[in-house]
Parts: structure tokens; sequence; C-alpha cells
């Protein structure tokens, strides 16, 4: 064999890095890569869950668009594997198979009230204000008090999202119906809730800083949360990323309040009990206050506080869903493998089959940890050549005319040019960057005029 016939599924970064990386890898042998991707746009999260408000973290996509320019990639968009395409299919067409394809729901928060009208997954809010086609376009924010929980960087900005006042959001990508929206909603205080205390948080300084940087927002942190264990003033002494978190409390706890129409809480030692309601809606947040364990955790203290809230967003992390014919860790929500290599139950290779990016890790780290994951991911291919698939179609026609037969209506590179250009007229109409298209049967006719 000379030509390595390699299917990716998911065009997110980690599907975008891998192929990159392949290319450019030194082999005995050519390749020829199918990106295979549900939605008609590509890169994923980078599109679909990074913030609006954050353009140099979406300025990836520049570097992620050179990679599918090079024209060394075939994109198969509007493409849903395990429905347009089987793996019976790929093995048919392929010698190999990567699967990158993430993780896009909620993790689940096993509480009382959990599923009351109002209490909603950050997923779900995160796809909205990013405009994903396969979520509901219309979002009830009538909410005055909100709670979220978590304290990871996706809590953050829900948070922010939620606290921003919507013109500041106007110059970004967010479509219109999210501007609305945002528009309409009356929040005046925002509580962000975590079971651990403000030094074993997981947010990042630089998104935590952003926070006290809001428009007509005030920062509101207590004082109750600041008495430090010893093993918090070990890590403020022995981490730089902790040091400087534990100076931007400290300028906050200093500051006063300038009676900004907008709160944004921070509460720490708060174990979520019980999200409060009933069938018309939340009416509070329930938790228990906890207190440092003296090895780096927390215990309840049996003291019950309630905050009343008329909303709850869960961001307590983000969970991987399981592929037709592929193996799947239900517990930890990852493709079960080894550096990339699927394993079966029985801990044995899946032939032919590799993972990488948040389905292969879980849904922890950043944009530029998927590159990393996806070299690992590539050598292990690289070096089983022994034990690929022997295709019976591998000519590069065979799959195009397949997807044609079963009335697949897919996008191209091409598609997505046609309709990246058109967001960006959008956006240029009204001196903004881009609006985003949003329903999906209008992005496909955008892309195949
Ligand atoms: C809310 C949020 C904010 C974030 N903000 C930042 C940030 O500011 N900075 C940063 O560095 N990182 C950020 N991250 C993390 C970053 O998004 C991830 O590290 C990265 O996107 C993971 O890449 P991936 O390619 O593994 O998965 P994804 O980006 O999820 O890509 C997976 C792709 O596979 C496709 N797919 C899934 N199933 C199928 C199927 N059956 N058939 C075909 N295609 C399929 C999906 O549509 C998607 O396009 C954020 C994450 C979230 C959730």
């Amino acid at each position: 064999m000379s030509t390595l016939r390699l299917a990716i599924v998911g065009a997110g970064p980690a599907g975008i890095y891998a192929a990159d990386i392949l290319l450019k890898t030194e082999r005995q042998f050519d390749v020829s890569i199918d990106l295979f991707e549900q939605l008609p746009a590509p890169y994923g999260l980078v599109r679909y869950g990074v913030a609006p408000d954050h353009p140099r973290i979406k300025g990836i996509i520049t570097a992620l668009r050179e990679v599918l320019d090079t024209g060394r990639i075939r994109l198969f968009g509007n493409v849903l594997y395990g429905r347009d395409i089987t793996l019976d299919d790929l093995k048919d067409h392929y010698h190999a198979v990567i699967f990158s394809t993430g993780a896009v729901r909620d993790a689940p928060l096993d509480i009382p009230g959990i599923d009351l009208p109002g209490s909603y997954g950050a997923a779900d809010f995160v796809s909205w204000y990013d405009g994903h086609p396969d979520y509901p376009r219309e979002r009830p924010l009538t909410a005055r008090e909100v709670a979220v929980i978590g304290n990871g960087n996706v809590a953050l900005d829900v948070a922010r999202i939620l606290a921003k006042h919507a013109d500041d959001l106007l110059p970004t990508e967010i479509p219109a119906n999210v501007y609305a929206g945002l528009k309409e909603s009356p929040v005046t205080d925002v509580h962000v809730f975590g079971r651990r205390g403000p030094m074993q948080v997981k947010f990042t300084p630089l998104e935590l800083r952003e926070l006290g940087e809001l428009d007509d927002v005030d920062m509101v942190v207590y004082e109750e949360d600041f008495e430090y264990d010893e093993a918090s003033k070990l890590a403020i002494e022995t981490n730089k990323q902790i040091m400087v978190i534990d100076r931007i409390f400290r300028a906050w706890r200093d500051q006063p309040q300038t009676g900004s129409s907008r709160r944004l809480h921070l509460h720490f030692f708060a174990k979520p009990l019980e999200v409060v309601g009933d069938d018309d809606g939340v009416s509070a947040f329930r938790y228990e206050r906890t207190e440092p364990d003296g090895e780096g955790g927390v215990r309840g203290t049996g003291e019950i506080r309630e905050v009343p809230v008329q909303a709850v967003y869960r961001a307590v992390g983000y969970f991987g869903s399981p592929l037709p014919g592929i193996p799947f860790d239900e517990r930890r929500g990852v493709i079960p493998n080894r550096e990339g290599q699927v394993i079966d139950d029985n801990d044995e290779p899946v032939n032919g089959v590799y993972a990488t990016g948040w389905i292969k890790r879980g849904p922890v780290g950043l944009i530029g940890h998927t590159k990393s994951d996806a070299m690992e991911t590539i050598r292990h291919l690289v070096n089983d050549q022994a034990n690929w698939w022997s295709p019976e179609h591998p000519e590069e026609s065979a799959v195009v005319e397949l997807l044609r037969e079963r009335g697949v209506e897919f996008t191209n590179l091409d598609g997505w040019h046609n309709l990246d250009e058109h967001e960006l007229a959008l956006g240029a109409a009204e001196g903004r960057t881009r609006i985003k298209v949003v329903p999906r049967d209008e992005m496909v006719r955008i892309s195949n005029p």
C-alpha cells in the first residue's frame, strides 16, 4: 500500500490538528484524508463553545483554516457518523479512522430539583449564545437573580455573559436573537457557587480578572471565604497562578461597591444541595457551607443556606457521547484508549480505530492541549500499519458516490468558504466582524448555492 486513506470524524481542533500533524510527519507512504463533521461548519467548540467576547481565542480559527486550506484534506460537512456513515462504510473505504468527536453534553449533577423548569445546563446556554444550529433559538431570560454552579472557566463564561450588558456584546459575532434575548434580560445579581475555597478554583487568572472589567457590574466577594487554612497559604506561596488569583481577590475585597446596576457574586465553600422550586420554576438555591478538611479538600459543616434565585445554571463539566460500534467508557464519557489507540473491553487494541482530543482524554484542557494529544495518536497510527483495515473501495470517488446515493446533503470546503464569506459580509454590513447563520438548512443552502 502506498497511500493511507484516513477518515477523521469530528472537525474540531483535535481532528484538524491530527490531520495537520499526519501530513507533516515523516512516513513511508502518502496520505489522503477525509474529515467528516456533523455540522455544516468546522472548528467544533472553538466556534460553538469559546465565548463570543473572546476574539483572541476565536482567532485560533485562522490557524485551523490554514490547515484546511492546504488543499490536502477533504471536508465532508453535515455528515453525522452513525447515521449518514457507519463503521462498516468506513472499513469499506478507508484503512483507519480517528474519532475526534469531543464532548458536547453537560455532565450530570445529581441533586433534587435539578430538572425543574428554570434549571439549565451550561452546555445548552453556551450552545444558544454561540448560535449552535441544534439548540432551540428561544430562551427565556426572565430571572433577576441567577445561580451558576461550578468553579471552572465555563462557569465564568456563563456568569460573565449573563451579567454583561447586551450592548457590550454587540461588537462580537453573537446572532441577532441572542442579542435580543440578552437585551431583554432583567438580571441584577449573578451568584457563582463553588464547593471548595477561593485558592482551590479551576479558573485561570486571565478569565477571573476579566470579570472585574465588566461595565456597570460590581464584583462581590465575601470576607468569610478568605480565612485561609495552611494548605491555601502554602498554595499561594508555591504556585504562581494561585498567587495571581489571590491578588485579584485581594483587590476585589478592598474595593468598595460602586452602585452598578448588576452584581456578580462569588461564593466559596458552598456545596450544592437542592434547586428549590416547583413546576412553575425555580425559587432558590440551597447549599451547605463547607470548610477545609486540612488535607486540601473540604467537609460539610451542617450549616444550610439558601439564596433566592429564579434560574440555575450548572457548569460542572462536559461529557462525551457514545458512538455506534465503538467502545465507550460510560463512567468517564470517553472512548477507552491507550495513547489514542482504541481498546476494547478486554484491553485489546481495536484494529484501525484511534481517538484524539476531548473524546480521548475527557473534557479538560485548552485547545492547545489537543495538539499534543494528536501527536501521540498519530505516532501510533503511523507505527501501526500492519493492523490497518483493507478497504474494498479506497478510491477517493467511492465515498462521494456513497453519500450521494444515500441522499446525504453534504457540504465541502468550498461550501464552508461560501458560508464563512456570507457571515463576514452580514457582519460588515452592520460594522461587526461576523454575524453567525444559525439554522442548519440555511447554513447548508448558503454553502451549496
Ligand atoms: C464553553 C467552553 C469554552 C471554552 N473556552 C476555551 C477557551 O477560551 N480557550 C481554550 O483554549 N479552550 C477553551 N475551551 C476548550 C476547547 O473548546 C477544547 O479544548 C477543544 O474544543 C476540544 O477539541 P475537540 O476537537 O476534542 O472537540 P470539539 O471542539 O468538541 O470538536 C468535536 C467535533 O466533532 C463533531 N462531532 C461530534 N460527534 C460527531 C459525529 N457523530 N459525527 C460527525 N461529527 C461529530 C462536533 O460537531 C465537533 O465539531 C472551551 C470549552 C468550552 C466547553
